[in-house]
């Protein structure tokens, strides 16, 4: 499994902050953002930003073993559940997808990180990533909040925000949206975190 990873960032940078696409195959928006956004700007700002434009390579929502990585990740509510399109793996972490982002988060010190997704239209936080949820929906006016409406064990944002204390932002995208406009969007996002946050 290869997993395309991309760093944009001057040798003097501030903050560093990973932005994730398409942890859902079946979600493929934020591969596009995130390649347009590199064709555009090709100068560094003074926040490093690390992409991933698409963590699963499979086309339907879980990854190819069948699992769902947005529950796979070694958290404290882990939970071996049903085989259905939330299945979480037969155990935490058993994902090659969700071992390199483990290991990326363990040598990285990142200030912020980013996860794109559809459909939900919020702006969603794990951790201390109030300020900088509000910050992002500036430019998306969609809702802000700390909860999507169900459990969600096993979650990237509950590893990386709830139990190592970094901003974790989830964005769900509106998918009646017109691509072109969240584009323009979400360049002003990534701008914004590359740099001002
Ligand atoms: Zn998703």
């Amino acid at each position: 499994m290869e997993i395309k990873f991309i760093k944009k960032e001057n040798p003097n940078y501030n903050k560093k902050i990973l932005i994730i696409g398409v942890f859902h195959g079946d979600e493929p928006q934020g591969e596009y953002f995130i390649n347009s956004y590199l064709e555009k700007n090709k100068n560094n700002g003074k926040n490093a930003l690390y992409f991933i434009p698409r963590l699963n390579n499979n086309n339907s929502r879980k990854n190819k073993n069948g699992v769902d990585l947005n529950r796979n990740f070694p958290t404290k509510n882990w939970v071996l559940g049903e085989n259905n399109d939330y299945f979480g793996g037969k155990t935490p972490n058993s994902e090659p997808e969700v071992q390199f982002l483990v290991n990326l988060i363990d040598k990285n010190n990142f200030s912020a990180i980013i996860t794109i997704h559809s459909p939900y239209k919020v702006v969603n936080y794990d951790g201390p990533g109030l300020d900088l949820a509000h910050k992002i929906n500036n430019y998306l006016n969609y809702k802000v909040t700390d909860s999507i409406g169900y459990p969600t064990p096993g979650s990237f944002g509950t590893y990386c925000g709830v139990e190592r204390k970094i901003p974790t932002i989830t964005i769900e995208i509106d998918e009646q949206e017109k691509l072109e406009e969240l584009n323009l969007k979400f360049h002003k996002i990534f701008d914004y975190l590359e740099n001002e946050y």
